[in-house]
């Protein structure tokens, strides 16, 4: 069964979903929407797809759609295609309130729609193998931080940035809350917070140091794990694992090999499986609603 495939946004990211589609084994790429009607006819174009500039002109030809708009019109935009029986693939975060996710996730529950929400990092390979070694963390550390650019400035770091930390970890401890929160962040270059650090107890007791800013002079994106024994250092960027372990009074170190995948074709390859054959996304309305919880409990806090 070929699936009938929509884009609504083909701004920065977006164009990459409707790439993806129109390459998708099994999917078919049948249109994209975009409040600007010539980025639309551009994408569209170099896609293979029909361009429309009001998204509700796309919903009876099509079966699932990726809404990748501004945070701020996620729900507007998902509520409607929910409401025509779509499923749908939303990108992070899932909304920009918690009662926005709730009422998605009702929603959604009501019609037997699938939503999954685009924490795309979480399909990175190297975050797929490191899992594999994974035992008892006792502590863990992220750091995700960018040179400053001129996207997402409707949201502060800690929902544009650090909402894929808070994701990777609980998911990691398998947690769906926190127990306590410090907070320290600063607005430097826009009137949002550009830097937070969040000191983050989890439910379960595990404590995590997360770090995200978006005014660094660097890139840079890297997860560290403690456990007992050994110690394990992910970097995103290079797919990377370094493994660090206690060999009698000495500490020994190996690279772990990743094999290369384009994150973001893993993860609309692994929703368009869930359409196929009923089964959970990796990544549920109910995780993104969760990262969105924490995140805006360290937004607030700041405040
Ligand atoms: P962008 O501004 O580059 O693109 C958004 C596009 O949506 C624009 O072309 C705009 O014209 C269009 N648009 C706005 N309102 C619309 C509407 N009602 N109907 C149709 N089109 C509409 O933004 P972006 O950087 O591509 O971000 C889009 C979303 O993707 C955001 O939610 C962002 O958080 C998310 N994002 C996720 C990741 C990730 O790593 N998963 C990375 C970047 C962006």
């Amino acid at each position: 069964m070929t699936i009938k495939a929509g884009v609504i946004g083909v701004g920065y990211l977006g164009q990459h979903h409707a790439r993806i589609y129109s390459g998708l084994e099994g999917v078919k790429l049948v249109a994209v929407a975009d409040a600007s009607a010539e980025r639309a006819d551009e994408i569209a174009a170099r896609y293979g797809a029909r361009a429309v500039e009001d998204f509700r002109e796309m919903l009876d030809e099509v079966d699932a759609v990726s809404i990748v708009t501004p945070t701020s019109t996620h729900y507007e935009v998902a509520i409607e295609c929910l409401k025509a029986g779509k499923h749908l693939l939303i990108e992070k975060p899932i909304t920009a309130t918690v009662a926005e996710a709730d009422s998605l996730i009702e929603e959604a529950d009501k019609r037997g729609a699938v939503i999954q929400v685009g924490h795309l990092e979480r399909y990175n390979p190297a975050l797929v193998s490191l899992l594999g070694l994974i035992e008892e963390p006792v502590f863990i550390e992220s750091e995700r931080i960018a040179p400053f650019v001129h996207r997402a400035l409707d949201v502060d770091v800690t929902i544009d940035l650090m909402i894929h930390d808070i994701d990777i970890v609980m998911s990691i401890l398998g947690v769906a809350g926190v127990k306590d929160v410090r907070v320290a962040g600063a607005k430097v270059l826009t009137e949002r917070f550009d830097l937070a650090k969040a000191w983050v107890e989890f439910e379960g007791g595990v404590t995590a140091l997360i770090t995200g800013s978006r005014i660094s002079r660097i890139k840079q994106r890297i997860l560290k794990i403690y456990q007992k024994y050994s110690f394990l250092m992910l970097d995103y960027q290079k797919m990377r694992i370094r493994r660090f372990y206690r060999a009698g009074d000495a500490i020994e170190g190996e690279t772990i090999k990743v094999e290369g995948k384009e994150p973001l074709r893993e993860e609309l390859a692994d929703f368009v499986d869930c359409l196929r054959t009923g089964r959970r996304p990796l990544v549920t309305a109910a995780d993104g609603r969760n990262a969105l919880q924490v995140a805006l409990e360290i937004t607030n806090k700041i405040k």
